[in-house]
């Protein structure tokens, strides 16, 4: 289990290099899965953005040279990526990171299996998994709203499942390099069945983490970049890269949920915005207010964070941040890209090479992902990698 822990850590760390990773070997839990021909790749994401998951999933496998479409309903929250033949599913998961992708919240390779029995649906699924042993598994559904009604089914077959799988020595948490399982219904009796590598996955149930506004929270926006840590940092990479007493600037900061999730880290704040803080934030006494604009300050000296919400053209945005590094000016940023346009994947595709473009190849992470708390925007982080060439500063 500990091996598997620093395997997935090592594998959030890879930096994003414009170029598809070095192929992994299949695991043999895949290379079977595959010999069914109706598996295809499922991916969850927002419903209303299941054109962008599409377009993204196909330009990934085409630039692996792998033929297949991607399926899709708009609204239904689900891509189905077939690969033609079906083993390029193989090769495209191994030459592909998962965190590489904006508009998936998940995948898994995935079929649709016999409607159940509705009287005992633990030993058709039971059936369906054969004699394979798991790491472990999730019930899920689509995030739409016909699957937030199967979602209290869910809840009530995760302890009888896991009993029948612990019974047959089937859960094995503790033998690395066993897939997961997911299990995502789509009615009650009728459910799309497959695995995941938890090394190169989203490592939650529907691919996001449940998080709660706290009550003293200025604003709900704050939950986008609290998810926004959890989904581009490691465990391990939140200690180290954020901690208490560093430093961070807030561009378009008010009223203050994002500042607030910095102070209650323990970080100093510089929020930049004409509108007013909540006082509530003020009296952390870790603020410091500055009513000018944002794409004009400066900060005196590099600090450990930049974190932007500034509602304006994505374009401009993009360039902001890379501007900031490229003067050194910061060492980690998070920030929102405004996606009011029609053509969104081809918007955020232009300001990734914006980004890229002004930076020194293979030196900085850049990740742009649609979260969970984002509507119609994607959230980015870029980084300096730790042995990049020191920037002017
Ligand atoms: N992140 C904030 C929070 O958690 O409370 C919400 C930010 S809100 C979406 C966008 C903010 O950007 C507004 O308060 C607005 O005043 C500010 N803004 C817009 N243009 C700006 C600029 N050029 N410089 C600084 N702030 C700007």
């Amino acid at each position: 289990m500990k091996q598997r822990q620093v395997d997935f850590l090592e594998r959030r760390s890879l930096p994003d290099t414009r170029h598809p990773p070095e192929g992994r070997p299949s695991p043999s839990w895949l290379t079977s899965w595959l010999e069914s021909p109706d598996v295809f790749l499922l991916l969850y994401c927002r419903p209303g953005f299941e054109a962008e998951c599409t377009a993204e999933i196909q330009a990934k496998a085409r630039a692996q040279g792998i033929s297949g479409y991607g399926k899709t309903t708009l609204g239904s929250g689900e891509v189905r990526f077939h690969a033609d033949p079906v083993s390029g599913l193989a090769r495209l998961l191994s030459g592909l990171e998962f965190a590489e992708l904006c508009f998936s919240r998940q995948w898994v390779v995935a079929r649709e299996i016999p409607p159940l029995l509705s009287q005992d649906r633990v030993s058709g699924l039971i059936a369906e998994l054969g004699e394979r042993a798991v790491g472990g598994f999730f019930l899920e559904t689509l995030d739409t709203a016909a699957g937030k009604l199967l979602a209290p089914l869910c809840r009530q077959l995760e302890p009888h499942l896991r009993r029948a799988l612990e019974q047959r020595g089937q859960l094995r948490a503790d033998r690395p390099g066993l897939p997961r399982w997911h299990l995502c219904f789509l009615s009650s009796t009728h459910v799309c069945l497959g695995f995941s590598d938890p090394a190169n996955a989203a490592p939650w149930p529907m691919g996001f983490p449940r998080l709660k506004r706290p009550p003293r929270a200025p604003s709900r926006s704050g939950l986008k970049l609290d998810e926004a840590f959890l989904s581009f940092l490691s465990p391990a990479e939140l200690t180290e890269r954020l901690q208490p007493g560093m430093q961070a600037v807030d561009l378009g900061a008010a009223p203050g949920g994002w500042s607030w999730q910095l102070t209650r880290r323990g970080l100093w704040v510089t929020a930049i915005d004409n509108g007013p803080l909540a006082p509530e934030l003020l009296a952390t006494g870790r603020v410091r207010h500055l009513q000018v604009d944002g794409f004009r300050y400066r900060p005196p000296r590099q600090v450990d964070w930049l974190v932007c919400d500034i509602v304006e053209q994505p374009e401009r945005i993009a360039r902001l941040m890379a501007h900031w590094f490229v003067q050194g000016w910061c060492r980690n940023a998070i920030f929102n890209l405004k996606l009011p346009m029609r053509k969104r994947y081809e918007e955020v595709q232009r300001c990734r090479a914006i980004i890229l473009d002004q930076l020194p190849p293979r030196a900085y992470r850049l990740r742009l992902r649609h979260l969970y708390h984002d509507r119609e925007e994607v959230s980015g982080y870029l980084s300096r990698l730790e042995q990049a060439p020191a920037s002017r500063s």
